[in-house]
């Protein structure tokens, strides 16, 4: 229990890690743009990825 208290998950069990799965992407001018989703409840997020070698930033917390 750290974080998520008062996040707005629509059934997401307390504290699970979500476990994302990208459902689609596409390169920008900005990065590459991925569209992910939870496998185990559903939430999805998009996230930016800068450059290839850096991990993906979430741009919409749980938006879903
Ligand atoms: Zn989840």
């Amino acid at each position: 229990m750290t974080d998520t208290a008062t996040e707005q998950s629509p059934r997401a069990d307390a504290a699970h890690e979500h476990g994302w799965l990208t459902e689609s992407s596409h390169q920008t001018s900005e990065g590459r743009v991925l569209y992910v989703r939870c496998t185990r409840c559903g939430v999805r997020r998009v996230d930016l990825q800068p450059h290839p070698l850096l991990p993906p930033q979430s741009l919409s917390r749980d938006c879903g």
